[in-house]
């Protein structure tokens, strides 16, 4: 801000979560501990404050409906195409994919990250589970990861990183320009390095 005495890099980024449904609270307590102005958003006036935006767990089709309902669909399609940084978990991914495999009818995604994405990918047998990932961008150290009727990446386009695969080479986390998406959970295990990593592309945007 001009005339403001506090340099724009040590100001608390205002990071959104989309709070429609799913587990918005614990991304916005992890957001808030790693030095973020995280707020909940439900309405289009609080999405235009934000220099990031998290899109968490819970159930893609439902929050699709909801956004729609809620007029922030069109908006929040808007503000990734302008590059907005998003990240998304489980849910929040599907929400970001440009294809949806295994929607219900008339399911739609606000789309930008050029993936697509299967829903409910390990099927009833395996509906959760956890495992350790290499994330070689986040560090040596394996992440401990939780599934709950995760989706997984099957597709990505040329601009698409895929950060995280399992054993049998499925991908599990992408990057693409200031989009972020995990099929798991860091917000449920204390692992915060894709929380400051998204935090860092949201202030290095400015
Ligand atoms: N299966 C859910 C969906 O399709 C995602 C599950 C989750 O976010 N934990 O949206």
């Amino acid at each position: 801000m001009a005339g403001s005495s506090v340099p724009i890099e040590q100001a608390a980024p205002i990071v959104g979560v989309l709070a429609l449904q799913g587990d918005f609270r614990e991304h916005i307590a992890l957001l808030k501990s790693l030095g973020a102005d995280a707020r909940a958003i439900r309405r289009p006036e609080e999405l235009a404050q934000v220099a990031g935006l998290v899109i968490p767990g819970g159930e893609s089709s439902v929050m699709d409906k909801l956004s729609r309902m809620f007029g922030l669909a069109g908006p929040l399609k808007s503000a990734i195409r302008s590059g907005l940084p998003v990240y998304g978990t489980c849910a929040g991914l599907i929400m970001l994919a440009d294809r949806v495999l295994d929607a219900i009818a008339g399911q739609e995604s606000l789309g930008g990250l050029d993936i697509s994405v299967r829903r409910n990918a390990f099927g009833s047998q395996r509906d959760s589970f956890e495992t350790d990932l290499a994330i070689p961008s986040l560090g040596a150290l394996p992440m401990h990861a939780v599934f709950i009727r995760a989706p997984v990446v099957e597709q990505v386009g040329e601009g698409v990183v895929a950060l995280a695969t399992l054993a049998d080479g499925r991908v599990v986390a992408v990057e693409q320009g200031n989009l972020l998406g995990t099929s798991f959970h860091p917000e449920m295990t204390g692992d915060t390095r894709f929380h400051e990593h998204f935090l860092n592309v949201v202030r290095s945007r400015g």
